[in-house]
């Protein structure tokens, strides 16, 4: 989900180096907070307000919350409001935040790497129904949200994440949130190498700690040494893909200022060859590029991307080089092309030990606490400690003998999480939207599920890889510009005239080598009622005249 105060962009095109002396950069001394949201950030770090919560808004309830901590510092933490019920898109952008605000909390719990034990995942299917109302939906960051959290009971939901090792630490506000990691790391048969061991690294020493915790804006890293792909490294703010170094093996290719929201960017690879042990250093040293570089004058412009327009790679690698490591990068090769086209590993794959790991789909990322411990307790039956979250909203059971998986895959499929599902199962997406999201205009959850049926039904015979992802509002959280299909938001006028949900429509996005934003169909916009015939429409054109090999974004 994205910041309340996030707003149109500025266009981030290369420019002249040397203009932005007045952008609120700490590194040329603008340390005078040029808006709100550095103000508060300034007055007290975000970190901080974990005391106020337990010792003061716990025991004295909602109406004690100071309001700098309830929209602005307590996403340090993983909270935010969720949207006042009963109100319609309409009202979204023309109501003030507090009329918004719900009395209750979306919880984020930080699941670094998409790694979960059996234990962590019985935790969170316990908070879920004892403090959520059930609630649990997996992102498109690896997380897992929670709703209708009350601040009561915030400090022994964090005692219960906590000694199973999960935490909600920086899951949102101006810092570096949840680190992306391969979903299959460290057991794939096909791995380059092995992200874990930088993972937890960063985790360690920088998530929590005050030397990141005001940054200009959020920070997304993604690590994975999968020849898939499997961490949209393309759209992070610094990422790390493996890649085999011709003199020094494997290692991590750099890339940096990617990111999407209103006016995306695909990160830019700075040429530079990374071995395992230096990744947490290198992480540092582009973070604190962020930090001490990141523009903070305009909120709307304090995104990585930015400052690397300007940049340009050369240059961002020669600071990074020269101010932070005190030494020169390797130079090293680019990725190949990935090596699936689906990237989410679902399905039954056998690891490098000989067990398997089943990947399976639920709908839109949606699922429930009751049904997230029978996961795991189906995990634990079948001889698995261990699962991970995708970030297509998917999960996956690691570490499953021959003999157990067949068992597995009936269990799954019991409680609708298919293993081998429709390419419209697979590969659509949905972000909050307006069943909780303060910026939604329009329901995304819901009518993505119902859009997964019916082109089930209308399409039986579709058989090529399709991603369709919808968002609420005009912000990027479903990826809608990286996907085959991309529906945004808004309200429209129906054929009588009246303004109804629905959705602009963007086609043709696509991640790898053959990278691009989806274009925007101009004046193309479908009601929400009309998305099933529209998406039928263009999916059967598209069987009519592919030719061999041709991928619906081509
Ligand atoms: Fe993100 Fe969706 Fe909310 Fe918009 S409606 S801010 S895309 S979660």
């Amino acid at each position: 989900m994205a910041t309340i105060d996030e707003t149109a962009e500025v266009a981030p095109s290369r420019r002249k180096a040397g203009r932005h002396r007045g952008e609120g950069q700490w590194a040329v001394g603008h340390f005078t907070p040029l808006n709100g949201n550095e103000q508060v950030k300034k007055d007290d770090d975000g970190l901080n307000v974990r005391t106020r919560i337990e010792t003061i808004y716990a025991h004295r309830g909602f109406d004690s919350i100071d309001p700098a901590d309830l929209r602005g510092r307590m996403r340090w933490w993983g909270l935010y409001t969720q949207r006042k019920p009963g109100i319609d898109g309409g009202k979204t952008a023309v109501l003030e935040p507090e009329e918004l605000d719900d009395r209750y909390f979306m919880m984020r719990v930080r699941v670094d790497g998409g790694r979960l034990t059996v234990a962590q995942l019985r935790a969170i299917g316990e908070v879920s129904q004892t403090y959520a109302r059930g609630t649990a939906d997996i992102t498109d960051r690896q997380n897992i949200q929670l709703h209708w959290v009350r601040i009561e009971d915030v400090p022994d939901i964090w005692r219960k994440l906590e000694s199973v090792g999960l935490s909600t630490t920086e899951a949102c506000g101006d810092c570096p949130r949840v680190i992306i990691g391969s979903p299959v790391a460290g057991i794939a048969a096909d791995e380059i190498i092995d992200g874990t061991p930088a993972i937890e690294e960063i985790e360690r020493r920088y998530i929590g700690s005050k030397e990141f915790s005001n940054l200009p804006r959020k920070f997304k890293t993604a690590i994975s040494g999968s020849p898939a792909q499997d961490v949209v490294h393309e759209i992070n703010d610094v990422a790390f893909v493996g890649v085999v170094h011709p003199e020094h093996g494997p290692g991590f290719d750099l890339w940096v200022g990617g990111g999407l929201s209103t006016n995306p960017r695909l990160g830019e690879r700075l040429g530079a060859w990374v071995p395992l042990a230096e990744v947490p250093e290198v992480w540092a040293g582009v973070t604190g590029i962020f930090r001490d570089y990141g523009y903070r004058r305009l909120r709307n412009r304090a995104r990585l991307k930015y400052l690397m327009a300007d940049w340009g790679p050369e240059k961002f690698r020669r600071v990074l080089q020269d101010e932070y490591l005190g030494r020169e990068l390797l130079d090293g090769p680019a990725p190949a092309e990935p090596s699936s086209r689906w990237r989410d590993h679902v399905g039954v794959h056998r690891q490098k030990d000989g067990r398997y790991y089943v990947g399976f789909a639920p709908r839109v990322g949606r699922v429930d606490g009751a049904t997230l411990t029978k996961v795991a307790d189906l995990a634990a039956a079948h001889g698995s400690d261990r699962l991970s979250t995708t970030v297509e909203q998917k999960m996956i059971v690691l570490d499953v003998a021959e003999d157990q998986v067949d068992s597995l895959v009936a269990g799954l499929e019991a409680l609708d999480f298919q293993v081998t599902p429709s390419p419209f199962r697979r590969g659509t997406m949905a972000c909050t939207g307006i069943e909780f999201c303060k910026l939604a205009i329009v329901e995304t959850k819901g009518r993505g599920a119902a859009l997964i049926d019916e082109l089930e039904r209308r399409l039986p015979e579709f058989d090529e890889p399709i991603t369709v992802n919808l968002n609420g509002c005009p912000n990027a959280c479903a990826r809608i510009q990286t996907a085959d299909i991309g529906l945004k938001g808004q309200l429209v006028l129906d054929d009588e005239g009246r303004q109804v949900e629905g959705y602009q429509v963007h086609l043709g996005g696509a991640l790898g080598l053959r990278a691009g934003f989806g274009r925007k169909v101009r004046g193309l916009k479908v009601t929400a009622a009309e998305l099933p015939d529209y998406i039928e429409r263009v999916l059967r054109r598209y069987l009519a005249e592919r030719t061999a090999g041709e991928r619906f974004a081509d």
